[in-house]
């Protein structure tokens, strides 16, 4: 492999860019507009700029990862030539059939065709296109430079031979990957999702407020972080529409997002990427700020 295009310049494109391109990949990454490219671009320029900081990589090795990264706002064009496409759009399953379907059409024979899905069946998505043997699940997690696991889901109809590229590649990335089959949310969102959803849930009961919930859990439980700041972190609107996804896909009512949690999404409160969710994340400050509608 060695032309990979990534489709989706948001937080986890970028980081997926980022983490092939230092590998010595060649990456194209793809989004609707020049400007989140440039953003994505830009993000990706000041992560590495930490890893020099670290002493994790030199500026030689930043400006060759740099220039491994090409630009496009056409699919069509932008996955022509490619090995691998990793799609990283938003997680609603209509645009990631249609973007499958368009992958399908101008990938050329051959290319590997990967989503990097939190929750959405790799089987349905890989039924959208003529090519379903060559469609596999490639979770990464969130900061991807920063976070080892890749979750590697086989659709019903991957063959070996694709998850095997797939496990090589990551691990040639200094991933570590895992396997997993395709049931809504996999391994890692279907325990994931569920706890987020009952902190949210124990905070709309009032149970307790946000800094004590993420502090039990912290302190109790040794979490790194609590589950509401991961919300936050990962994108309220993205946790909602996993939840969907379980809740549809199980059919189990213990699914069905907190009431909260719809409002907030509802509102534009999305977290990090808003500037708000359960925090704060514009107001100046470096600690954790609680959001003025749970400020108590
Ligand atoms: P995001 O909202 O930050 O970015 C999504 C990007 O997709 C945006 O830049 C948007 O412009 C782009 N996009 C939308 N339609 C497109 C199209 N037709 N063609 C090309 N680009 C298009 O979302 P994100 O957090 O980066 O999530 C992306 C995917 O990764 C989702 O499937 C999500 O479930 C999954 N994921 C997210 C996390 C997380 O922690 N946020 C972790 C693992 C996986």
């Amino acid at each position: 492999m060695k032309n990979i295009s990534v489709i989706g310049a948001g937080q986890m494109g970028n980081g997926i860019a980022h983490v092939f391109a230092q590998g010595g990949y060649r990456v194209t990454l793809i989004d609707i507009a020049q400007d989140r490219l440039d953003k994505a671009v830009a993000t990706i320029g000041k992560n590495m700029d930490r890893q020099v900081a670290k002493g994790a990589l030199s500026e030689e090795q930043k400006q060759a990862a740099l220039a491994n990264i090409a630009t496009s706002t056409d699919l069509a064009a932008g996955v022509k030539a490619a090995d691998l496409v990793v799609e990283a759009a938003t997680e609603n399953v209509d645009l990631k059939l249609k973007i499958f379907r368009d992958m399908d059409a101008n990938a050329p024979k051959g290319c590997i065709l990967a989503t990097n899905t939190s929750s959405i069946s790799i089987t349905r998505i890989a039924a959208a296109t003529q090519r379903p043997a060559d469609v596999i699940g490639m979770h990464f997690m969130n900061p991807v430079p920063v976070m080892k696991l890749v979750e590697v889901i086989r659709g019903y109809n991957t063959t070996d031979a694709v998850t095997k590229a797939i496990m090589d590649l990551s691990t040639a990335i200094g991933k570590v990957p895992v396997e997993v089959n395709d049931y809504a949310g996999f391994v890692s969102n279907r325990i994931l999702m569920p706890m987020i959803n009952e902190a949210i849930e124990t905070l709309f009961q009032g149970v307790g407020g946000v800094a004590e919930i993420d502090t039990v859990m912290k302190l109790g439980m040794a979490h790194p972080m609590g589950p509401l700041q991961l919300a936050d972190f990962i994108g309220l609107d993205t946790c909602l529409a996993i939840l969907r996804v379980l809740h549809e896909g199980f059919g189990n009512p213990k699914y069905a997002p907190c009431p909260l949690l719809v409002q907030m999404v509802t509102a534009g409160k999305l977290g990090v990427k808003s500037g708000e969710g359960f925090y704060q994340y514009n107001a100046g400050s470096k600690d954790l700020v609680v959001a003025p509608a749970f400020a108590k």
